[in-house]
């Protein structure tokens, strides 16, 4: 296989001022222009022909080469018109990169359909998985990861730089501020690590701030089963909306009071929700749903 080609950052301000068009801070457009970083994005997606890769907000195309070479197929969404146009001209000839224009977002927490449907009927062959491979636009971030991890668990391997604070979200642990849905949700359904801190000088435009690779890939988990996800998502959400309260003031909000009592007999329901470790949110989880005792 030929080495492919990395994009440059002068080769992405010509393709812009072709296009008559600069940088779009309201769109999270901060290119990649650092080759090494990118090869590295694609190296640990670790492609497949098998595979299916989405790659939301592929700008200008300088990820899409590495995973188009490497993966079966790559389904890019693009927000910016524009740019889509760019990358319809640059893969024309590649019928294996699928180009969808919008929003990634169908609504706030929910992937557009036809993307839904393209990962749904996806035939992992010979080891094949879906991934998400990405530079993400900083508003989607958390929406699109939490969407994929709860509803499409033939997505296996999420690969995906972001905003530093973001990346610490998804590793945080009890006890601390960054600590919420996002941890307890990615944690309970992956292996999670950051890899590289990213720092200004790696984009185009320079962005406020630093970001960071990030790599999870979905374990099964014994703890919950996989038809009880979505619930436990909102039933974790739910609560979080009350951060601020004791654990069981803000079960307060979700549960009737005997499912309540009955969720706080056996833990210390003067704790904030923050204070609960992962597999202890879903014994919580497991003792509102089903009437019995809770043993933590
Ligand atoms: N992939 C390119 C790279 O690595 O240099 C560009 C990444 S840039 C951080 C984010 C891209 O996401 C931009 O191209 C932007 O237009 C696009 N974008 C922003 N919001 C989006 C959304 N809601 N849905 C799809 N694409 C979006």
């Amino acid at each position: 296989m030929s080495v492919p080609h990395v994009q440059t950052k002068q080769e992405i301000e010509q393709l812009l001022a072709a296009a008559g068009v600069r940088p779009r801070k309201r769109c999270g457009q901060n290119f990649l222009i650092d080759g090494n970083l990118m090869r590295r994005v694609a190296e640990v997606a670790d492609l497949s022909p098998h595979d299916l890769i989405l790659e939301v907000g592929p700008g200008t195309g300088g990820l899409t080469d590495l995973l188009a070479a490497g993966a079966g197929s790559v389904i890019c969404v693009e927000i910016d018109t524009v740019l889509l146009a760019i990358m319809a001209d640059r893969f024309r000839h590649l019928p294996t990169v699928r180009l969808i224009q919008g929003d990634v977002l169908q609504s706030k927490h929910r992937i557009r359909a036809d993307v839904g449907d393209a990962i749904r009927s996806f035939q992992g062959e010979s080891g094949g998985a879906v991934k998400l491979v990405a530079n993400l636009p900083y508003q989607v971030a958390t929406p699109l990861v939490l969407n994929l991890l709860v509803d499409f668990p033939q997505v296996r391997r999420l690969v995906f730089t972001v905003q530093a604070e973001v990346g610490q979200r998804l590793v945080a642990r009890p006890g601390v501020k960054a600590y919420g849905p996002l941890a307890i949700i990615t944690q309970l359904t992956c292996d999670v690590e950051t890899l590289v801190r990213i720092g200004l000088q790696s984009y185009w435009p320079r962005p406020a701030i630093d970001s960071v690779l990030m790599r999870l890939d979905r374990h099964d988990s014994d703890l919950i089963a996989a038809s009880a996800l979505k619930a436990f998502a909102t039933f974790v959400r739910a609560v979080f909306e009350h951060r601020r309260k004791t654990i069981r003031s803000a079960l307060g909000y979700v549960l009737d009071a005997d499912a309540r009592d009955r969720v706080c007999q056996d833990i210390d329901a003067s704790c904030r929700p923050e204070s609960f470790s992962v597999r202890e949110w879903v014994a919580l989880f497991h003792a509102a749903q089903s009437g019995e005792d809770y043993h933590a």
